[in-house]
């Protein structure tokens, strides 16, 4: 049996940040996928990932996407491809605003962590301020926003293809389209019959990962199938031009019809091909074996369009010339699980990371490594991503 410093399984998002900073780190390392990373059949794809610096989710989230920022760009030189455009993400929120990822302060929040970490931003006092900046967003009575200038699209398959091509590069030997059945302290077992084992396993399994855990934990764990759609440009489509178009997350003002937010992008550079446009509504809890992939007409474009795009984003037709679905993993209010399995101290979950740890994923592959290889994380705070922490977050 070959024998590994560490084995990773997954190799989305958190698997290739966390396998490609273990070979760079030196460690001997195997990662191994279901699938072939990337792919469409788990949550890091779709062609756009927002990040963000000033992070509404909680300011302690800030130092691991600042974090991971410098890693894209240590990337991107290594692999001479584009993984960040940094066009900015602009925030808009109001009166009687919708949640955002179950934090009450999420706006307020951005703020208060753009002047801890010093980070580029402008203010939008006014609906008159925004439209005169942007006039693309039909904002009304009593809105107002803030630019994160630190801030902008990655593109997730290239993200991670680029750190699997990496990983590879620095020596980790790399299992695709290889399931694995089952782990014995670290001791790895394939559905197709191999054995691997290793001084550490890293599960990075995305809405799989459940599978791995005791009940007591993957009881706070909800898969769910999320729909994202791309909307004709009807009129104007300069507006949506990466130089005019931030990325947007919008808290619309709730009403019968409304009970997400909307977030959105700049068109690819080809404004035939529309823009992505969609909602934080759920599409129900899914078995990520077993997802609906069709995306129905009336109740999930036609729907969607009249209440959460035609108001707000006047020069989108109702034309849907694109969609996929993807899955959220969530764990009890958006939190991140990121910790050493309470039944083994040799293995180490990292969540899918509630629908907005794409960005974070470069930093948090590093820190896992360096748990793996040095005990601890060297450049962030994962502390506050333990379960311990998770069950008093779940008491305030
Ligand atoms: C629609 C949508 C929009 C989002 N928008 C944003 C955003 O704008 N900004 C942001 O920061 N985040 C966003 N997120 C969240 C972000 O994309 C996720 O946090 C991230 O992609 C999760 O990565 P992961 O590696 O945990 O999961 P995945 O990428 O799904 O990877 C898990 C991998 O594990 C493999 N696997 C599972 N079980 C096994 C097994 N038994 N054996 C071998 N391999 C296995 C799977 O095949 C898969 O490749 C969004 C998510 C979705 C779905």
């Amino acid at each position: 049996m070959t024998k590994y410093d560490c084995i990773v399984v997954g190799l989305g998002a958190m698997g290739s940040a966390t396998t490609y900073q273990l070979a760079k780190a030196g460690a001997k390392v195997l990662g191994i996928d279901q699938f072939s990373p990337p792919h469409k059949l788990g949550s890091s794809h779709g062609g756009s990932r927002i990040t963000r610096s000033a992070i509404g989710e909680g300011v302690e989230y800030s130092e691991l996407a600042l974090r991971s920022h410098t890693i894209w760009r240590e990337v991107e030189a290594a692999t001479g491809r584009q993984l960040f455009l940094r066009n900015g993400c602009l925030t808009i929120s109001g009166t009687d605003a919708v949640v955002m990822h179950d934090v009450d302060d999420f706006f307020a929040n951005i703020g208060a962590a753009a002047r801890q970490y010093d980070i580029p931003h402008r203010m939008f006092e006014t609906p008159e301020a925004i439209r005169a900046r942007y006039p693309q967003f039909a904002v009304k009575a009593g809105d107002h926003g803030i630019l994160d200038e630190e801030a902008g699209t990655l593109f997730p398959e290239t993200c991670v293809a680029a750190q699997l091509e990496l990983a590879e590069r620095h020596g980790a030997a790399i299992l695709r389209n290889t399931a694995v059945a089952s782990i014995d302290g670290a001791d790895v077992t394939t559905a197709d019959g191999q054995r691997f084992s290793a001084e550490k396993v890293v599960i990075a399994a995305g809405a799989w990962l459940p599978r791995f855990a005791a009940e007591e934990l993957a009881k706070h764990f909800t898969v769910t199938r999320q729909v994202l759609l791309w909307f004709e440009i009807k009129t104007n489509p300069e507006r949506f031009a990466p130089e005019n178009c931030p990325v947007y997350i919008w808290q619309l003002p709730r009403n019968a019809h409304v009970h997400s937010s909307i977030y959105g992008f700049a068109h690819d550079g080809d404004p035939s091909h529309g823009v992505k446009v969609t909602h934080e509504e759920s599409g129900g809890v899914a078995d990520p074996n077993h997802v609906d992939r069709t995306v129905d007409q009336a109740e999930e474009i036609d729907r969607v369009y009249r209440n959460y795009i035609e108001p707000f984003l006047p020069d989108l037709g109702p034309h849907c010339l694109r969609t996929e679905t993807c899955l959220y993993t969530r764990v009890d209010r958006s939190r991140f699980v990121i910790d050493t399995d309470p039944r083994n101290d040799r293995v180490i979950f990292v969540s899918a990371c509630s629908g907005h740890g794409f960005k974070h994923s470069a930093a948090i592959g590093e820190a896992v490594a360096q748990q793996v290889t040095n005990g601890r994380a060297a450049h962030v705070d994962i502390a506050p991503f333990k379960l311990a922490r998770l069950a008093d977050y779940l008491k305030a």
